[in-house]
């Protein structure tokens, strides 16, 4: 029996990413505490808010563990995700993960009505793909840190990145019907 995919689900749109994982074929856990998070293969962490993800991950106990977890196992940031396991949150005042080098603006689009639908170009396995990214008051990534790699381009601003074991995104891949990011980071990352 493959070890199943883990959802944080301490906050945010994890109902959504366990069905997309399921409907891939794979087995999806909650994840709410260390020992179910040690059960799994991979991890996503969802979109939400990332101030109220940091303060339940401390006061849960949560920080450490995801650390080691990310030492050999892979993880997916989508949106607050992607804010939770940067390493530079600009004018921020929570420490966030540091897993991946790269420096993030919150709600770069502007506030929840500024939210919208469009199409990014996605650039995984050396294809360019179009993927309707739903963005949500979205962060936008400032600076690529050594080593990270961009998988999808918006409007010239990398929304899709990835370095070593750690993938991440501004948008919610998850809203949609399209399975392409979800099959790439567990089949294929
Ligand atoms: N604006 C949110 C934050 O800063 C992220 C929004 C989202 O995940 N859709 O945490």
């Amino acid at each position: 029996m493959p070890e199943p995919i883990g959802i944080f689900a301490l906050q945010g749109d994890f109902e959504k990413h366990k069905i997309a994982v399921e409907k891939l074929g794979h087995d999806a856990v909650l994840v709410k505490n260390p020992e179910t998070l040690n059960k799994c293969c991979k991890l996503i962490v969802p979109g939400g808010e990332s101030t109220t993800f940091l303060k339940l991950l401390d006061k849960l106990k949560m920080r450490e563990p995801l650390l080691d977890f990310s030492k050999d196992r892979a993880v997916m940031g989508t949106c607050a995700g992607l804010i939770i396991l940067a390493s530079n949150v600009l004018d921020y005042e929570l420490q966030p993960l540091k897993l991946i080098d790269i420096t993030v603006q919150r709600n770069a689009y502007g506030r929840q009505i500024d939210s919208f639908v469009d199409t990014v170009t996605l650039e995984i396995k050396n294809e360019k793909i179009d993927f309707q990214g739903v963005f949500i008051r979205a962060p936008k990534i400032i600076a690529l840190g050594t080593g990270v790699c961009k998988l999808a381009d918006y409007n010239g601003d990398v929304v899709m990145a990835a370095a070593k074991n750690i993938l991440v995104a501004t948008f919610h891949p998850e809203l949609t019907n399209d399975l392409t990011i979800h099959d790439y980071f567990i089949n294929k990352f």
